[in-house]
């Protein structure tokens, strides 16, 4: 069967080279066991962090061996009497289009409730991250409002709708006019900043956010991060959810520019991994699935077909190529 691999760790922003395809042996399932086939596979900013062997919040990919990432596989075999051919499970899998894994490290999906790719997305990691982000760490308030960077993605796109149902004012930040354009008439953004054609950006924070920002979810760091937070209100809550402007930097940053805004609001920064939260899991897919299914949020993702494509869609996360979840269908 055939496989993607790390072939070296990037230095700085990664490109096709750092990958490479090659075939496996594909196993005969034994007891307890399952043979699937890939049907969805994620492609996540963070995976970057697995393919530097920094210390992290997760180990490494090791060079030579298929990379993994969050996926959508069909079951063709089973030796567990909860599974038969035909099922479709949710796991985290090496990019390995035909393999024999263990029962219990699945869960069932069920294709009749959502799409299938929904379960990589808006019911899945990137729509956990931004429900626990958002209400365990941003402690969101009817008539705030809230600013959302990387609003366009597939965190980002669900941080804002859930902010419009629970009655806050949102405004999002992204990199193209189409996509501020889809902020405001798809997601039902108040206002939206494209940050490439913005000069200024704290001042178009500014008016965007005319009683200033209680909650800052961030998703990308930097430059924009610094803007946003020349806004904050006083006992403001920004939530670290992501730095992807900063994933490719090569240096260390040397300083917080912002912290003395900090000081002065009594504003709270925290770091957010949403795997830390895994006990609200349950609720909090329940709760993504009713307003799914009461049609409050909408399910946004970018597909490319083919296992092949997978390197390219990962790389294309970095030129904003996607809107909502970037997902390759095999
Ligand atoms: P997205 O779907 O948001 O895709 C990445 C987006 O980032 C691109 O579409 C692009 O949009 C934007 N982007 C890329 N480069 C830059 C840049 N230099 N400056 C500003 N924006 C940039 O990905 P996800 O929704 O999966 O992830 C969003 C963030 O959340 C990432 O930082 C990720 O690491 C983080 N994350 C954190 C988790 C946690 O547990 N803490 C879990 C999941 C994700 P644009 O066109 O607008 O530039």
């Amino acid at each position: 069967t055939k496989t993607i691999n790390l072939k070296q760790r990037p230095q700085g922003r990664p490109t096709l080279n750092d990958f490479d395809q090659s075939t496996a042996e594909v196993a005969t399932p034994q007891d307890g066991e399952l043979l699937v086939k890939l049907a969805y596979v994620s492609v996540d900013p963070y995976l970057r962090g697995r393919m530097s062997d920094a210390p992290s919040y997760i180990p490494p990919f090791e060079i030579g061996k298929p990379m993994a990432s969050g996926v959508i596989a069909e079951v063709v075999e089973s030796k567990h009497d909860k599974f038969k051919p035909g099922d479709y499970v949710s796991g985290t899998l090496p990019w390995k289009v035909t393999q024999v894994v263990k029962a219990k490290d699945l869960l069932k999906v069920d294709k009749s409730q959502a799409p299938l790719s929904a379960y990589l997305g808006v019911l899945g990691m990137t729509g956990l991250t931004a429900y626990l982000g958002l209400t365990e760490i941003g402690k969101p308030k009817a008539g705030e409002t809230l600013l959302v960077s990387g609003a366009a993605g597939a965190v980002g796109s669900v941080v804002g709708q859930i902010g419009k149902i629970l009655g806050l004012r949102v405004v999002g930040i992204a990199g193209t006019d189409d996509k501020v354009d889809m902020l405001k008439n798809e997601f039902g953004f108040d206002a939206g900043i494209n940050y490439n054609t913005t000069k200024n950006m704290s001042k178009a924070i500014a008016e965007g956010c005319p009683d200033g920002v209680d909650v800052y979810f961030d998703n990308v760091g930097g430059d924009i991060s610094d803007a946003a937070l020349f806004n904050i209100n006083k006992f403001s809550r920004t939530v670290n959810c992501g730095a992807i402007s900063v994933y490719n930097n090569t240096e260390l940053p040397k300083s917080i520019s912002v912290q003395p805004f900090l000081v002065r609001k009594s504003s709270s920064m925290q770091g957010f991994i949403v795997f830390d939260y895994a006990d609200k899991y349950p609720a909090a897919i329940q709760q993504l699935a009713q307003w799914l299914q009461q049609d409050k949020l909408t399910h946004t993702e970018t597909v490319r077909d083919g296992f092949e494509t997978i390197p390219q869609a990962f790389l294309d996360l970095f030129d904003g190529k996607n809107t909502g979840k970037m997902v390759v269908k095999l």
